[in-house]
């Protein structure tokens, strides 16, 4: 018998790991980075090209390397950063393992630049796929330049696996902005396909904090500061007006390394719980400085985790500081309102989500199969609207068609629900009313409907939205704003907007662009007034969290996140020509049930659940 193994060669072994710590072109941005902050820089350039399918190159004016360890610094395990195994329980570097190089090297094209301060000449060096193609002395600037070109161009299988620019974008969007700000001392640029995204001066967190997410920041943040032996906590926490809708913008930092830790963010999220509503989260950068021998990061070249040998005092300090920041500020009243508000309308969801709801059996589609066609009354939707009106009783006298021909000047047309007349009585007709100007009421041949004119208009908008998007914007009608609003961006969501500008376009939406802002001249006919600016933003702050791993910014997501901002909100006041139409629009769109994110959209109370409510037993 012969004997089978053997031993890999070293590029294949290379590329074997480069799997793990390579996983796409934001990976090697963070290593990237994280070797320029190792190397001291304090200007650090990073240079994309197609979202780093083609070039990612990072620029730093560190200390350089000789030409030795110019060439050593791709082997595997080669680091200058420890020496022995005591080293590992005390490491203040970033990197330490000494594979990312190597790793990077065995899946790309490299041309690397450095010289250090002594040295009159630097060294350049080519490798493409763990093989060395030349080294040459070079003139070049005091530093390390690295270019890493054509990604995965050796292992196609990966290269086709990437995401779609934006996504891939997005990835290294967020490695960047949190290394820029665990290091506001260093500056930083950033330039996508020649264009400049960021360009970060040295300076305070603070400061950093508002160059990367917006000027709206310098009123919003709240310092944070608590020490005990074990750990020391600072940073900053937003106040609770910018709390966003969605996960996000949230930093943990310790030891100046990014990390997740969903039971730190528990502490933070406890200490908000009084003042923020349910549904929204807290802006937060906080850095944790603790000795290393404490903590365990050694977990994984690419996680995020790390783990406290005393968890539970690390968390009862951010806690603490939290709690104490909110408190210093004196928003103790302004907060108690607030939460005031919420608690109405819990109260009032929680009485009318006590009714059974029954759901009247048709032959409509489950939310899930969203198999939407757009405006034009397709056989399903027709079948939808006889459905509804043998079950609508007040349908009976009037055709969906007669409805919109009344409609034409109501707010789903041309006016927004804030001008809609106002001086409605709220009982219309005896059959259909408003509840709380939240619920439509109307009698049905079973009973009793009870509709959510919010999720309702949700549907209607959604079916309008994408019937546009599919059809590049045909039959879109804007209205003109009287004043044109400049909306200011920060670069990372201007960057986002660019992308979706022609969607965006043919919603309606009329703008001008200007540097990292927009002037905005026109809205789409029945947006809201006064709230475009508004609805544009949480659209955006929407899309960028909502990145999946699998799509694109579809137009079906595009739709659902412009309806959902846009819908009128509880607490608009409907007349009775428009719940006429809110109705009939609804029923005759392609899923009358449900909203767009699969919420219902009513619920029938039959006569028998109703008559059961007085039999004395
Ligand atoms: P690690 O950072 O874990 O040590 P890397 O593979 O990232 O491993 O880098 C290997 C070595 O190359 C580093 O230890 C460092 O000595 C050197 N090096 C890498 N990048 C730079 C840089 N930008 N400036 C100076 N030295 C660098
Ligand atoms: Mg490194």
């Amino acid at each position: 018998m012969i004997d089978v193994i053997r031993l890999l060669p070293d590029s294949l072994a290379n590329q074997i790991a480069a799997g793990e710590v390579v996983q796409r072109p934001a990976s090697v941005v963070k290593e990237l980075l994280e070797n320029a902050i190792d190397a001291q820089a304090s200007h650090i350039q990073l240079i994309i090209k197609d979202s780093g399918k083609t070039l990612i190159q990072v620029v730093d004016d560190g200390t350089g390397m000789s030409e030795t360890d110019a060439r050593m610094s791709f082997e595997r395990h080669a680091t200058s950063k420890i020496k022995e195994q005591e080293d590992l329980f005390k490491i203040m570097t970033m990197g330490f393992r000494g594979e990312a190089l190597a790793s990077i090297a065995a899946v790309a094209q490299i041309e690397l630049k450095t010289r250090r301060n002594v040295d009159n000449l630097g060294v350049q060096i080519r490798i493409e796929a763990s093989e060395l193609k030349s080294q040459e002395k070079t003139a070049c600037p005091k530093g390390t330049s690295i270019a890493v070109k054509n990604l995965f161009f050796n292992v196609p299988a990966r290269r086709n696996f990437l995401k779609s620019n934006p996504i891939e974008m997005k990835h290294i969007l967020d490695e960047f902005q949190r290394v820029a700000l665990a290091f506001p001392e260093v500056s930083f640029s950033l330039f996508h396909n020649e264009t400049e995204i960021y360009n970060l001066p040295k300076g305070k967190l603070a400061q950093r904090i508002i160059s990367i997410f917006g000027k709206n920041y310098r009123e919003w943040l709240i310092p944070c500061q608590e020490e005990i032996p074990l750990v020391r906590v600072k940073g900053y926490i937003g106040k609770p007006e910018a709390a966003k809708k969605t996960r996000g913008e949230q930093y943990f930092f310790v030891n100046n390394r990014y990390i997740k830790h969903g039971y730190l963010h528990h502490a933070v999220m406890t200490a908000f719980q009084e003042v923020l509503p349910k549904d929204g989260f807290p802006f937060y950068v906080i850095f944790l400085e603790i000795a290393p021998e404490h903590i365990d990061i050694n977990v994984h070249p690419t996680k995020t985790e790390i783990k406290f040998d005393d968890e539970k005092s690390v968390y009862a300090i951010v806690n603490a500081s939290v709690r104490k920041a909110l408190g210093s500020h004196h928003m103790g009243l302004d907060f108690e309102s607030k939460s005031f508000d919420f608690k109405i309308e819990d109260i009032a969801s929680e009485k009318y989500n006590s009714f059974t709801s029954y759901t009247p059996k048709t032959n409509f589609d489950s939310p899930k199969e969203n198999n939407y066609t757009g405006y034009q009354k397709t056989p399903r939707e027709q079948s939808n609207l006889n459905n509804w009106e043998t079950i609508f009783s007040g349908l009976q006298n009037k055709t969906v068609s007669s409805f919109e021909k009344e409609s034409n000047n109501s707010l789903f047309q041309e006016e927004t629900p804030q001008n809609a007349s106002k001086n409605e009585p709220e009982s219309i007709e005896g059959k259909t009313f408003q509840l709380h100007q939240r619920y439509i009421i109307t009698q049905v041949k079973a009973g009793l409907m009870i509709i959510d004119q919010h999720l309702a208009h949700q549907r209607i908008l959604y079916d309008k939205y994408l019937n546009l998007l599919q059809n590049h914007g045909n039959g879109r009608v804007s209205q003109q704003l009287l004043f044109p609003i400049k909306i200011e961006f920060s670069p990372a969501d201007f960057a986002l907007l660019a992308e979706v500008e022609t969607e965006i376009r043919n919603l309606g939406f009329v703008f001008d662009i200007l540097d990292n802002s927009i002037l905005l001249k026109g809205s789409p006919s029945g947006m809201p007034h006064e709230q475009e600016k508004e609805i544009l933003e949480n659209f955006l702050e929407q899309l960028k969290n909502s990145v999946s791993e699998l799509t694109n910014h579809s137009h079906e997501k595009i739709a659902r996140l412009m309806a959902s901002r846009s819908a009128m909100r509880y607490g608009t006041r409907l007349s009775v020509a428009e719940i006429q139409t809110l109705l009939a629009q609804l029923f005759s769109s392609s899923n009358p049930n449900y909203s767009p994110n699969g919420e219902p959209t009513m619920v029938v109370m039959d006569m028998l659940q109703i008559g059961q409510w007085f039999l004395s037993e």
